[in-house]
């Protein structure tokens, strides 16, 4: 396999999705060596294959607004390999959704869901509809006609959706709820569930939480300590608001948060108090972080992301894809920042990519820093199988040693001999690869 002609040929047919040929990029150009040494491979033509998604479902969702109007929007779920498991993946809710981005998501989660050590597939769905500015009522009314859709082609054994940007309790809850009644069934299939509905403790902390775990595996490899150290965070979501939490915990400076309109600064560290804030104001009054500034007389830069705005030693993006190009990353490094630890899906561009490891910093990819959500969402199905419920901290001790699991692979995959560098992308990806590329050789062509 020649990277460069896979991707070609992929550019030629997908002109149009410059995400998901972004996420392909990066995976291809450093599994290579790993896909040429075993000559199989390319005798049954894996690369393609593990490239294009199984099948896509795409749908008009139709639904009324509080005012009796008629809104269409689009809905999509992307099933991308299931060798190893069902397909498994979050739903996201954002204008901004289209097929190239759930495509480079779905690419991913395959990846990411291969490394967690459990059997699960990669998916990815969603809609350009935003839940900004709705009612709930109007939530759960698309949310209804989203799933009487989508209710088809998922299930417990099959394709077991979650959360994503947009996607929180809330929303997986009216999704949960109608799939029931459509499916006849009261098995789990979605994961992020309401405690009393068969969700999992530590779920919701779980991407966050997961991500300081990888952090602090990272840190361990060159004897850093956490305690006192600032870090900067973007988003003020469901992953951006658990990391902070973990990283107080542990005695470190949270020094900004930001939402789409904005980032907040707060030098000397956000307290336990201005977090429960945040927590309050994004989850029940479904607030702005401006409003945060405000009531605490931060400084707010409308408009503007953190990177460049205050100095770091560490930066966990927590937001978006392509949220730190190759100036934000510059700025950071310029700012003294040790290590990048990603909480987003592909928050950094190739060229931020490149600083990073240009620059020998500690740099770890979405697909194995933020894979504690999804590992959880494994756990939470495993205990809807067993119909039993497990204790915050038996799952907090299987989150701590799946992401020091992950560590390990990406180290025994990504250690340059020569320098000792662990260049945690190309780790990362050879190992997702490894278990994907086996079973699928070992199921035959599908
Ligand atoms: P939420 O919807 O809870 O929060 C998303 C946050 O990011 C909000 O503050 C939002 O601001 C901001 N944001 C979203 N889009 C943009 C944008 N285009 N530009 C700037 N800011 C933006 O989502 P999550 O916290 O769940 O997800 C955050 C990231 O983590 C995503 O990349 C997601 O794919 C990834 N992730 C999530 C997992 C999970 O378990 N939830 C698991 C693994 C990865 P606003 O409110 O203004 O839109």
């Amino acid at each position: 396999m020649k990277a460069e002609e896979v991707l070609n040929d992929l550019r030629r047919r997908f002109p149009n999705e410059p995400e998901y040929l972004q996420a392909v990029e990066e995976v291809l150009s450093t599994i290579e060596e790993a896909y040429n040494a075993n000559p199989e491979f390319e005798r049954y033509n894996l690369i393609e294959r593990l490239c294009i998604p199984d099948r896509i479902y795409t749908f008009r969702v139709s639904w009324i607004d509080d005012n009796g109007r008629v809104r269409n929007n689009m809905g999509y779920r992307v099933q991308h390999n299931n060798a190893i498991g069902p397909y498994k993946g979050g739903i996201r809710f954002h204008s901004s959704v289209n097929l190239s981005i759930l495509k480079f998501l779905a690419f991913e989660q395959t990846f990411k869901n291969s490394l967690t050590t459990l059997p699960m597939g990669g998916a990815k769905g969603g809609s350009d509809f935003s839940p900004r500015g709705k009612s709930d009522m109007e939530v759960m009314k698309f949310c209804q006609a989203f799933v009487q859709e989508l209710w088809r082609h998922i299930g417990p054994d099959t394709d077991v959706p979650a959360g994503d940007i947009g996607v929180g309790g809330r929303e997986v809850g009216y999704m949960y709820g109608m799939y029931k009644k459509m499916a006849r069934e009261n098995t789990g299939t979605f994961t992020g569930k309401g405690l009393e509905f068969g969700g999992s403790l530590i779920r919701p902390e779980a991407t966050g939480f997961g991500n300081v775990y990888f952090l602090l595996n990272m840190l361990e490899t060159r004897g850093i300590s956490l305690e006192g150290k600032r870090v900067a965070i973007s988003g003020s979501g469901n992953v951006a608001t658990y990391t902070a939490l973990k990283l107080l915990e542990l005695g470190a400076k949270v020094v900004s948060l930001s939402d789409s309109d904005g980032t907040v600064l707060i030098p000397d560290g956000i307290t336990r108090d201005q977090l429960d804030y945040v927590f309050k104001l994004k989850n029940f009054y479904r607030g702005r972080i401006r409003e945060f500034a405000e009531e605490y007389n931060l400084p707010y830069h409308a408009g503007e992301r953190p990177w460049h705005l205050i100095d770091c030693d560490i930066a966990m993006p927590s937001a978006t894809q392509n949220e730190i190009d190759g100036d934000d990353a510059r700025a950071l490094l310029k700012g003294g920042c040790i290590a990048v630890s990603e909480g987003a899906n592909m928050p950094s561009t190739p060229e931020a990519i490149r600083e990073f490891i240009n620059a020998g910093i500690l740099y770890a990819p979405g697909k194995a820093a933020n894979a504690g959500g999804v590992s959880v969402s494994g756990l939470e199905m495993s205990q809807n199988s067993q119909k039993l419920s497990w204790s915050a901290a038996e799952v907090d001790a299987k989150l701590k040693d799946i992401m020091a699991e992950i560590h390990h692979q990406c180290v025994l995959y990504g250690r340059d001999e020569q320098t000792g560098y662990i260049n945690y992308v190309k780790g990362a990806n050879v190992a997702g690869f490894i278990k994907v590329a086996r079973a699928m050789m070992a199921q035959g062509i599908l």
